[in-house]
């Protein structure tokens, strides 16, 4: 049997039952290599053996994220992607809640041209704007239309 990464790593012969073989697989050595420099061969083991086995590959994935990041910023680690992640969030909500605004005035314009084509048609008239459809009227942001001043 091939030894493990983390075996070979520490020089000792790898077996069936090691705990660690399963997440450092012999062909990705730097794996590894980065969670130990971080973390130290004991922790990763104690970490692993007070998990049940589902949770174990999680538990890797996330020392290996984690020491990736400490090893890249070893003052702000995974801190630094969070407060970047946190920024993300914030512009996108900003940009979201602009974008209902945006959509509220399409709304509410569009039900204002319902209500200036049901008072034309019933009083007989035409649309007066020469504008073709309603959808062109909307579509109009640049230069939004204040309806209720051509009445
Ligand atoms: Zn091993």
């Amino acid at each position: 049997m091939e030894s493990c990464a983390a075996c070979r790593r520490q020089r000792k012969k790898c077996s069936e039952e090691c705990i660690l073989a399963p997440y450092f697989p012999p062909n990705d050595p730097d794996k590894f290599t980065v969670v130990q420099r971080v973390y130290g061969t004991n922790y990763i083991v104690k970490l692993l053996q007070g998990l049940d086995t589902e949770q174990r590959g999680d538990a890797i994935n996330s020392l290996v994220c984690e020491a990736s990041a400490r090893v890249k910023d070893p003052i702000q680690g995974t801190a630094k992607m969070v407060h970047e992640l946190q920024n993300k969030i914030a512009e996108l909500e900003s940009q979201l809640v602009a974008k209902e605004e945006e959509l509220m005035n399409m709304h509410s314009k569009y039900d204002n041209l319902l209500f200036l084509q049901q008072m034309g048609s019933s009083n007989g008239q035409d649309f007066i704007y020469n504008i073709d459809t309603i959808e062109d009227i909307m579509y109009e942001q640049e230069n939004p239309l204040s309806l209720w001043e051509l009445i």
